[in-house]
């Protein structure tokens, strides 16, 4: 039997390419090498040449899904409709039952149980505050080299969690909002609008006490028994909220597939949006206010996960429009910009060219504020782009000019 997990490749999927080819001008991966191997197509003929036995789970097999970087663009321009990012999780999770090794046993660990914990968050946020402090972004040291895309992190970072606020109108309905693990505690003033946006549209919200992180990223690197203990303690967290909303899109993508990742998942993906979603629709039927033009450019940069996998392109444009600023494209088919979680640091090299191209884009349009809906994206913009550009959240942007609006009238 090639495959040993319930999680593998499905045949269905394999068998849904009729390789076309059409993905392979949005394969960023495709686009920087050229290579087959490097393609979605390529990455599926390789799958399907382990499950018809041709071929085994081995190291090639490793370094070419390794390469991928998750970024599901290749799934909108598919016309066989084949969900490559539920295949690639699936090869993933082959490789890792397979192939163990130490270092992927280490990751599973800080993937699954270190973002699920809150007391090591809090170490970590101590460390990476100290080491902004200390400039640590100037040695030599590629990891503490991502220290500059991080936003300034206070020593004890707040937290939302276990937060509750009541609709500030007429109440339409509640949320649970997931609060993220490290948006909680490096990206709050996100969560913090998120909660004033929420309340003021008549959402009763609660971050319960009892979520944890939502485990994209143990998923992501094929670590399953963590993925599914996530999954199954935010199952039991966010019962009975008639929406589930998360301020990361990579968050919401994640939530929105739970249903692979064990009892109640499907449920729970049912009533997942993501925030943008669900502002720019309180923005349309007007429980939030369109506000005065500010004549300012915005540069609109896509997550992946919200471009390519929730298809939300047109939500984050409403918002920074309402907010009174002009929305700027960079890029007409949402290249990754590399960061794609801890492909950044599994393959530096890619990630850095991917980042360099992003803000190239960036630098073409007169704009120097940012709308990013994504802690990833937004660190690569800032490691990649001067000073004097400010990255933020659609809905930051939205909240802080609505903020603006209430001082003054
Ligand atoms: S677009 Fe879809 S069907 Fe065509 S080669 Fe790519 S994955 Fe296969
Ligand atoms: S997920 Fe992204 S990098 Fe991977 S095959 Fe699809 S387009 Fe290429």
């Amino acid at each position: 039997m090639a495959w040993k997990t319930s999680h593998a490749p499905r045949q269905l999927e394999l068998d849904s390419c009729v390789t076309c080819g059409l993905c392979l001008p949005h394969c960023p991966t495709f686009r920087l090498t050229g290579n087959e191997s490097a393609s979605p197509r390529g990455r599926l003929a390789a799958m399907a040449a382990v499950a018809s036995g041709i071929a085994e789970v081995d190291d090639r097999f490793e370094e070419i899904m390794g390469f991928c970087l998750q970024c599901r663009a290749c799934e909108p321009v598919c016309p066989s409709v084949l969900p490559f990012g539920r295949a690639m999780e699936g090869a993933r999770a082959e490789i890792a039952e397979q192939q163990p090794n130490r270092g992927r046993k280490v990751r599973a660990l800080v993937l699954g149980r270190g973002l699920g914990s809150r007391p090591a968050i809090r170490v970590a946020t101590f460390f990476a505050a100290l080491s902004q402090r200390l400039q640590f972004e100037r040695l030599p040291v590629r990891l503490l080299a991502r220290i500059k895309g991080l936003r300034r992190i206070p020593f004890a970072g707040g937290s939302h969690i276990g937060e509750a606020r009541p609709a500030a109108t007429a109440r339409v309905g509640s949320v649970g909002l997931l609060a993220g693990c490290v948006q909680d505690a490096w990206f709050g003033a996100v969560n913090e609008a998120a909660l004033e946006l929420l309340t003021a549209a008549g959402y009763d919200v609660t971050v319960p006490a009892s979520q944890t992180c939502c485990g994209a990223l143990a998923a992501h690197d094929g670590a399953v028994a963590a993925t599914e203990r996530l999954a199954s303690a935010n199952v039991a967290a966010f019962a009975g909220y008639d929406m589930v909303v998360a301020t990361a899109a990579g968050c919401s993508a994640h939530l929105a597939g739970y249903a692979e990742w064990g009892p109640g998942g499907d449920e729970l993906a049912s009533r997942v949006s993501d925030i943008t979603v669900v502002i720019a629709e309180a923005i349309a039927d007007g429980r939030l206010p369109e506000l005065p033009s500010r004549d300012t450019n915005v540069a609109m940069q896509d997550p992946c996960h919200l471009r390519h996998a929730q298809r939300v392109i047109a939500e984050t444009r409403q918002i920074v429009a309402a907010a009174g600023y002009e929305p700027v494209e960079i890029d007409d088919i949402g290249m990754c910009c590399g960061a794609a979680g801890v492909y950044m640091l599994a393959q530096p090299e890619t990630s850095d060219e991917l980042g360099r191209r992003k803000a190239d884009q960036v630098r073409a349009v007169d704009a120097t504020l940012v709308a990013s809906a994504n802690p990833g994206c937004e660190m690569q913009l800032r490691s990649n782009l001067a000073r004097r550009y400010e990255i933020r959240h659609p809905i930051e942007i939205y909240a802080t000019a609505l903020r603006e609006h209430s001082a003054a009238s």
